[in-house]
């Protein structure tokens, strides 16, 4: 996963364990160049301490106490800077790790004992780790857990643009509730494409799961009324709704995600983006949230070579953490997300 980021970080960090190595030989002190006055008897009380004395302390605490600045880490935040970019990962978020890492660096007194080597990956590290947490948690199990205590089935509806691996990714959920026990039943609202509803039953009878569909063209906010009524009546734990994925410009299309929210009161509604897509995996993102206010996103194709943004961005950018990873074609190829995944990727040997 992400080699390329993976090779600049690491070129990073290097230029980054120099500078700092370098600042903690500058503080080291060197007695040698100075001429100390000869030593006065100790004494509780007497006359005040020489004054060259007080000027050599002086310089000694100085250089003992080097910070690094700003400008003794331009070069590396720009390099640092450029390697994000070229990666996919949105200005904002881009700006905010280079944030992170001054608001580590800059004024720190680097001690001499300090590794440098480990002091560098560390802030890196956290840096990125940060733009990786969002707020706010989110818990599929235990929403479904709640709702099963109300006696209701949980209603998940999953956003995204067709090809992004949306229906498939809503096969490896099912697939993963059912693993756990739950009755999962599918929800064919992408009534816009014949063969949305088509690949939605396909995945379906592979998987063992129920649809619930209707014809092409039917109002989609209908079919998910109707699943959840179904679900209702037949005792199913969850309702995964898949909807239609035109461009997220489309205004008919975001019409018809709003009236489906309004009419599917959903538990959760989750983004599926292409991590392959970057930055306008991001943009999708960010228009569905703006829409229909997303819960949380599952990221897929990460096993393909993504150049990594797309997971640093989108959770930052929309503050709502990455759920899920796709990892593969198979419906057993989803992972739950924690930031360790993308670090260990970024950071591993
Ligand atoms: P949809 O149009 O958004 O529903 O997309 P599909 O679920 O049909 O997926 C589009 C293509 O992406 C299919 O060929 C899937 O097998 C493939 N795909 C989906 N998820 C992944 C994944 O995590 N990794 C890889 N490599 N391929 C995936």
């Amino acid at each position: 996963m992400f080699e390329k980021l993976k090779q600049k970080l690491k070129a990073v960090k290097q230029k980054l364990t120099g500078r700092i190595q370098k600042k903690k030989e500058e503080a080291e002190p060197a007695p040698s160049k100075v001429e100390l006055p000869p030593p006065t008897p100790a004494k509780a009380v007497g006359p005040p301490e020489h004054p060259r004395l007080t000027k050599v302390k002086r310089a000694i605490k100085k250089v003992t106490r080097r910070e690094l600045s700003e400008a003794d880490l331009d070069d590396i935040l720009w390099d640092l800077h450029v390697a994000l970019l070229e990666s996919d990962t949105a200005l904002p978020v881009a700006q905010k790790i280079i944030e992170n890492v001054k608001s580590e660096l800059v004024g720190r007194e680097i001690g001499l004992r300090e590794d440098t080597r480990e002091l560098a990956e560390k802030v890196l590290k956290s840096s990125i780790e940060r733009v990786l947490t969002p707020p706010c948690r989110v818990d599929l199990l235990e929403c479904i857990e709640r709702k099963k205590r109300e006696g209701e089935p949980a209603v998940i509806v999953f956003f995204g643009i067709n090809g992004v691996g949306k229906t498939t990714a809503i096969a490896k959920v099912a697939r993963y509730l059912a693993s756990k026990g739950y009755r999962p039943l599918l929800a064919a609202a992408d009534t816009f494409r014949a063969a949305g509803i088509e690949q939605l039953e396909m995945h379906a009878a592979k998987i063992g799961v129920p649809v619930v569909k209707q014809r092409r063209g039917a109002d989609a906010a209908a079919v998910a009324y109707d699943a959840i009524a179904h679900a209702r009546a037949r005792g199913f734990d969850v309702v995964l709704i898949d909807t239609a994925g035109r461009m997220q410009t489309d205004v008919d299309l975001m019409e018809e995600m709003k009236k489906i929210v309004r009419v599917a009161k959903p538990d959760l509604k989750i983004f599926v983006g292409d991590a392959l897509t970057g930055n306008d995996a991001v943009e999708q993102a960010l228009a569905f949230d703006r829409a229909v206010g997303i819960d949380g996103t599952i990221l897929c194709k990460m096993d393909a070579d993504a150049r990594g943004g797309a997971a640093l961005s989108i959770s930052q950018v929309t503050g709502k953490p990455i759920l899920m990873l796709g990892t593969g074609q198979g419906y057993e190829d989803l992972v739950e997300f924690r930031p360790e995944l993308i670090l260990s990727a970024l950071f591993g040997d």
